[in-house]
C-alpha cells in the first residue's frame, strides 16, 4: 500500500535541506528518489517515500538533524533495518528518515560488569556473537536477529524464542543515551545492575516505537552462557494435546530455553517446502529447547520427553547432533516465508493471552473463520502465551477486507480474554486503531501527555502508536 501525504513543505525543499547538509556535510544528506526509494517500507510491505534521507554517523549528527527539523517542523522518522512489523520505520507523512544503520560500533563490553555498551545500528546476532566470546549470553532473539538493530529492537521492545525462560529487551537495557525532538541529549538509567533513584525513565522509552526520542547509545546487561543446550520435537495428531503437553512441561517446574507451537495449517505451509518432510498425521507440533549445565539437563529432558508421551505424542525425537538440531529449528524458521505458498497476502499479528486461555483463543479462531473463507495460521511462543496469528488471503475481490474483519474480531476476542494486541511487534500504524480495545481512555491520554511533553511539535514518527482520533 502507498501512502498518500501531504505535499512537500517548501521549508523541507529549501531551508531544510541546505542548513542539514552544512551541518552533517552532504554525503550524510541524500535527496535522490532512488536513495529515498530504497527507505520508503519496513517488514510490512506498506511504502511511504520520505524528503531526505540523513545517515548519521555520531550522536551530534542525530542532534543536529532534530534541532534543523525542530525548527522546521520536518517529520522524522528513525529507521534501524527496516524489519519492523507492525510499520513503525515507514515515513507516513514524508519528512526525513534517519537512517542508523551506520552507527554500528560495540562500544564495550565489559565481562566484569556483565554489561555491554553499543551503538544502535549494531545488528542483534553480530553483539551476541561478540559477547559469546566472553562466555557471556545476550537473551532477547527475535528470529530476525541476523539482520534487525540493537536500537529497533529497543524501540520495539522486541521478544523472541527465549522469552519464556529469559525475557524480553526490556529486561536487559540498562541505560540509553538518547537524542530529544529539541536536539537536547539525555541519559537514562545506570550501568549498575540494579538502580531504583528516581522514575524509571528508561522503561518509558523501551518500546516508544521512536515517537518520543532517538537512542544513540545503549547499555544491555548481559549473563552468563548456559553451558549446554538440548532439543527436542514433539508432534501431535490434535493441537489440545500440544497445548496440555506445554502445560504440563511447565507443571513440572521445568522452565524451557524455548517452547514453540506450530498448528496444522502451518505445518501445511511447511511440509515439503526446502525439503522438509513432516507426516501427514502431524497436526500440531512443540519445538522445545532446554538448557543449563550437563546435569540439569540430565534432570530435566526426561521430564519433558514424558509430558509429551503422557499428552499423546506421536513421536518425540531429541537431536543427537548439531545437524539435527539444526533440521529441527529449519521447520521452525521456515514457516513466515513458507505460509506465501498458502496465499500471496498475510496479515501477521502477535497477539499474546495469559497462558491458561491459548486454547480459548484458538478455538475462539476457529469460530471465527468458521467459514473457511480464508487460511489462518497459529504458531509461536506457546510458553508466554504470545500466538503470532498469519491471516493469509489472496488477490481475489473481497478477501482483503474479510481478512481486515477477521484481524478486528481476533482482537476484540483477545482484549475480551485479558489479552493484548501486541506481545512483541509493536504498534506503528498497522495496529494503533486497536489501541482503544485495549488502553482506557485515562490511560491513553496519560501516554499522550508524554508524547506531549518530549515531542511538543509532533515531529517523532507522527502517525504511529496512537489511535487517529487523538
Ligand atoms: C522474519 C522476521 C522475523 C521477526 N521475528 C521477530 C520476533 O521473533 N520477535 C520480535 O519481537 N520481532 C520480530 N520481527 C520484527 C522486527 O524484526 C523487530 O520489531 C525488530 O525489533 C525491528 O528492528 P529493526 O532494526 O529492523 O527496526 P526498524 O524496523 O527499522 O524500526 C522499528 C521501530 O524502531 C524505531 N527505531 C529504530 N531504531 C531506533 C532508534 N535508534 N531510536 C529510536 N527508535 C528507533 C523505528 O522508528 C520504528 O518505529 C521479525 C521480523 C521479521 C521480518
Amino acid at each position: 500500500m502507498l501512502f498518500k501525504r501531504k505535499k512537500r513543505t517548501a521549508d523541507i525543499d529549501r531551508k531544510g535541506v541546505s542548513e542539514l547538509v552544512r551541518a552533517l556535510g552532504k554525503d550524510r544528506v541524500l535527496t535522490e528518489i532512488e536513495d529515498r526509494l530504497c527507505y520508503s517500507y519496513d517488514g510490512t510491505k506498506q511504502k511511504a517515500v520520505p524528503d531526505i534521507v540523513i545517515r548519521p554517523g555520531t550522536t551530534s549528527d542525530v542532534a543536529a538533524t532534530l534541532k534543523i527539523a525542530n525548527r522546521h517542523g520536518i517529520p522524522v522518522c528513525s529507521r534501524g533495518a527496516g524489519t519492523g512489523l507492525s510499520g513503525g520505520a515507514v515515513p507516513l507523512q514524508g519528512g526525513i528518515i534517519l537512517d542508523l544503520k551506520g552507527m554500528n560500533r560495540i562500544l564495550s563490553i565489559c565481562p566484569e560488569d556483565f554489561t555491554a555498551t553499543v551503538e544502535p545500528g549494531v545488528v542483534t546476532k553480530y553483539l551476541q556473537d561478540e559477547v559469546a566470546k566472553y562466555g557471556l549470553f545476550y537473551p532477547p532473539d527475535p528470529s530476525s536477529a541476523a539482520f534487525s538493530t540493537v536500537g529497533g529492537n529497543v524501540a520495539e521492545c522486541a521478544g523472541g524464542i527465549t522469552g519464556l525462560k529469559y525475557g524480553v529487551t526490556r529486561d536487559y537495557i540498562l541505560a540509553l543515551e538518547i537524542v530529544l525532538s529539541d536536539g537536547s541529549v539525555i541519559h537514562t538509567g545506570r550501568k549498575t545492575r540494579r538502580s531504583v533513584t528516581g522514575y524509571d525513565l528508561t522503561r518509558l522509552f523501551v518500546g516508544s516505537e521512536g515517537t518520543l526520542g532517538i537512542f544513540t547509545k545503549i547499555t544491555v546487561k548481559l549473563i552468563p552462557e548456559p553451558e549446554k543446550i538440548e532439543t527436542l520435537a514433539a508432534f501431535f495428531s490434535e493441537r489440545d494435546d500440544a497445548i496440555d503437553a506445554a502445560d504440563l512441561v511447565i507443571e513440572n517446574s521445568i522452565l524451557p530455553r524455548t517452547l514453540e507451537f506450530m498448528d496444522h495449517m502451518s505445518i501445511s505451509a511447511v511440509r515439503g517446502y526446502g525439503g522438509i518432510t513432516l507426516d501427514e498425521g502431524v497436526k500440531a507440533l512443540l519445538l522445545i529447547d532446554i538448557d543449563g549445565t550437563g546435569e540439569n539437563i540430565k534432570h530435566d529432558l526426561p521430564i519433558v520427553e514424558s509430558a509429551c508421551r503422557k499428552k499423546n505424542a506421536l513421536k518425540v525425537k531429541v537431536a543427537e547432533t548439531g545437524k539435527e538440531r539444526n533440521a529441527i529449528w529449519s521447520v521452525r524458521r521456515s514457516i513466515s516465508p513458507a505460509l506465501y505458498t498458502i496465499a500471496s497476502h498475510k496479515l501477521n499479528e502477535d497477539v499474546c493471552v495469559p497462558r491458561s486461555k491459548i486454547k480459548e483463543l484458538l478455538q475462539k479462531i476457529d469460530t471465527i473463520n468458521e467459514k473457511q473463507e480464508i487460511f489462518v495460521a497459529n504458531f509461536g511462543h506457546i510458553g508466554d502465551g504470545n500466538i503470532h496469528v498469519n491471516i493469509m488471503y489472496s488477490d481475489e475481490p473481497g478477501q482483503e477486507e474479510i481478512a481486515e474483519s477477521v484481524v478486528q474480531r481476533v482482537m476484540e476476542e483477545v482484549v475480551e480474554l485479558g489479552g493484548t494486541i501486541s506481545g512483541e511487534h509493536g504498534i506503528g500504524n498497522r495496529k494503533s486503531q486497536f489501541m482503544e480495545l485495549e488502553i482506557s481512555p485515562q490511560e491513553l491520554s496519560i501516554m499522550k501527555k508524554f508524547k506531549d511533553f518530549f515531542d511538543p511539535k509532533g515531529i517523532m514518527n507522527p502517525g504511529k502508536l496512537f489511535p487517529s482520533s487523538l
